[in-house]
């Protein structure tokens, strides 16, 4: 094992460890999740209501239950599954459209224990959902989407850390990971120091739309202390960025928090932060809003790149 999986997996065990003992302090009770006939049966679920299906679930269950929806709906994916000293989980892969340059679409389908996982990170696996369905049924005509539920992102980005080993992973062109994304107003893409095709269509794909960079979109350096499943991607050499959404009225805490998170310790923690990785992380919370501006926002990146 190298130095840094060692690393990786020391905190992640750590904070699973801090955050599992002190969600189990909480006395909220988790919350109900919808039953996955009841979403099977609409037939076009919102990305609320694909949240709502894992939302307060043991991560066992939300890894098999999201497997039972793909299928439900005729999705053709693969199921992949790894093991190692670390964890073992469950990758969901589904691909649609067709062209030379795959671009990959991320959301983790884990959560930290006792929390109920909604924006952390329900909601990004409900966004993609929506959004595989709505490009099989008008793929794009030069480009492949590869849409990737990745299991044990709270652990060090095991599940992501698996699937850049395969070798499905070469022909990637670029990798982008939704995380927080459903409460906000604004859009910050990050991990991005330096600009990168995925970094400049994103920026293009968005003021098409009428945002305004360093206003309502945000190009955001290399974050520290927090990381997604992108970070896999960039330590194989393919470009990768992270996508999270955040209120505007936020920003500048936010900044503060995001680059000074321990003085957090002794204040108070701007949205969404104040529900991250504890009980709670719940669908109530969640902005119907947030989900289609990130859909929205996804699909004219998938127009532009
Ligand atoms: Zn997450």
């Amino acid at each position: 094992m190298r130095l840094r999986d060692a690393g990786l997996f020391v905190r992640a065990r750590l904070s699973r460890t801090l955050t599992g003992a002190l969600n189990a302090r909480s006395a909220i009770a988790l919350p109900v999740p919808l039953p996955l006939e009841a979403v099977v049966a609409r037939p076009d679920p919102s990305p609320l209501d694909l949240a709502r299906l894992l939302e307060g679930r043991s991560n066992v269950e939300r890894e098999a239950l999201l497997g039972r929806y793909l299928a439900a709906r005729g999705v053709r994916f693969e199921t992949e599954r790894f093991a190692t000293f670390e964890g073992a989980g469950v990758n969901y892969v589904a691909e649609v459209g067709g062209g030379p340059r795959t671009l990959v679409l991320i959301a983790h389908h884990d959560a930290v224990p006792g929390s109920p996982g909604a924006n952390d990170n329900a909601a990004a696996v409900g966004i993609l959902l929506r959004l595989l369905a709505r490009m099989a049924a008008a793929p794009p005509p030069r480009l492949t989407l590869r849409f990737l539920f990745t299991a044990a992102e709270e652990l060090g980005y095991l599940g992501a850390r698996a699937y850049v080993r395969s070798p499905a992973a070469r022909q990637v062109a670029a990798a982008l990971s939704l995380e927080l994304c459903g409460i906000g107003d604004q859009l910050a893409l990050w991990d991005a120091p330096r600009e990168t095709e995925l970094s400049r269509s994103f920026a293009h794909a968005v003021v098409g739309l009428g945002y305004r960079r360093d206003e309502t979109f945000h190009v955001v350096g290399r974050v520290p202390v927090f990381g997604s499943d992108h970070r896999a991607f960039l330590e194989v050499g393919i470009p990768a960025h992270g996508l999270t959404v955040l209120p505007g009225a936020e920003a500048e805490a936010l900044r503060r928090f995001i680059f000074k998170p321990w003085r957090s310790l002794f204040q108070r923690r701007p949205r969404p932060f104040d529900t991250y990785h504890t009980a709670r992380d719940r669908s109530e919370t969640l902005e119907p809003a947030a989900f289609d501006r990130v859909g929205a926002a996804l699909e004219a990146l998938i127009r532009e790149f």
